[in-house]
């Protein structure tokens, strides 16, 4: 019997070969339609871990296998798991964009940029520092204190934002489809009704955010309020604070309510930039010459949180 090892580099010619092809491969085509089918509802943020979403892929995965059955003879010659995928996508392609349009109804275009830029984060690093700048408007220096970076580290952060304004950012928008009229109209949603605005973006990111935080290289889950106090005042962690804290709404919120031991701007909320930071900021923004007693002051603060933490949990 014919077995293949290496399905997706073998040319099948015709209908008689895809009629050979098909039974020894019938399992490794299933999986390969199921897990596609799994990465495109996630990606769409129409997937939750759930029975229901199990049995949903199950069902779709076999009946859209069974449609290519009687398509793929149509297509060949070709590689029947790569038109698998193809018809796959496109099957999705239609009745897809209908679902996004319901589920991101009041804003669309928004979800393309905070898609965009997070499909973006899980691949490069300047994507990910910059996420602390578009969520939070961050600027490089208060990005280095967070991470627990020293002075002359920090500069890695400039470069990493200097990359992403020359071109992740352009690549990130140009990759998400949207034209400068659709980033306008985002400022102009922002600066229009600021608080619903946010409100939306939270909504959004609540969803998207739990997707893409388990593509981080290791996962990093969250933290209660008190692991996060010993990683800081220890000064620990600091690839754990730079792939799990962009990503994380919570955790920031549990940074923050710290009683702002660890931030050098305590006025942290969500505050979404749509265009990257810009050269003149960094400029009046130079490196804080006085960085380090202001980390000596900020650890100061935080000894004294630790022992009012550790008050609270005791009276709890
Ligand atoms: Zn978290």
């Amino acid at each position: 019997m014919k077995t293949l090892t290496t399905p997706s580099s073998e040319l099948v010619y015709n209908s008689e070969d895809f009629k050979q092809f098909m039974p020894s491969n019938f399992s490794s085509m299933l999986e390969r339609s199921s897990a596609l089918i799994r990465r495109i509802l996630q990606d769409m943020g129409q997937w939750a871990d759930n029975t229901a979403h199990e049995k949903l892929l199950l069902r779709l995965s076999f009946d859209l296998l069974e449609r290519f059955i009687q398509y793929c003879p149509s297509q060949l010659p070709g590689r029947p798991p790569l038109l698998l995928d193809g018809f796959i996508s496109e099957y999705f392609g239609k009745p897809q964009e209908q679902e996004i349009g319901r589920s991101t109804a009041s804003n669309p275009i928004l979800h393309r940029f905070l898609d965009g830029l997070l499909k973006r984060a899980v691949l490069s690093r300047d994507a990910l520092v910059c996420l602390f700048y578009h969520f939070y408007g961050m600027k490089p220096v208060e990005v280095g204190f967070l991470l627990g970076l020293e002075e002359g580290q920090t500069q890695r952060i400039y470069k990493n934002f200097a990359r992403w304004r020359q071109a992740g950012w352009h690549q990130s928008t140009k990759e998400a489809g949207l034209t400068s009229e659709d980033l306008h109209a985002l400022t102009d949603a922002h600066t229009s009704n600021p608080s619903r605005f946010h409100e939306e973006v939270g909504q959004q990111l609540d969803s998207l955010l739990s997707f893409y935080r388990k593509s981080d290289p290791p996962y990093y889950p969250c933290l209660s309020i008190n692991k996060w106090q010993d990683m800081f005042s220890e000064g620990y962690g600091f690839d754990y604070r730079m792939w799990h804290l962009p990503l994380c709404l919570s955790c920031m919120r549990s940074v923050r309510d710290l009683g702002d031991s660890f931030l050098l701007n305590p006025q942290i909320q969500l505050n979404l930039q749509i265009f990257p930071h810009s050269l003149k900021d960094d400029e009046s923004a130079s490196p804080c010459t006085t960085i380090h007693d202001r980390r000596t002051e900020r650890r100061r603060q935080a000894s004294h949180t630790k022992v009012r933490l550790a008050h609270s949990s005791m009276a709890c």
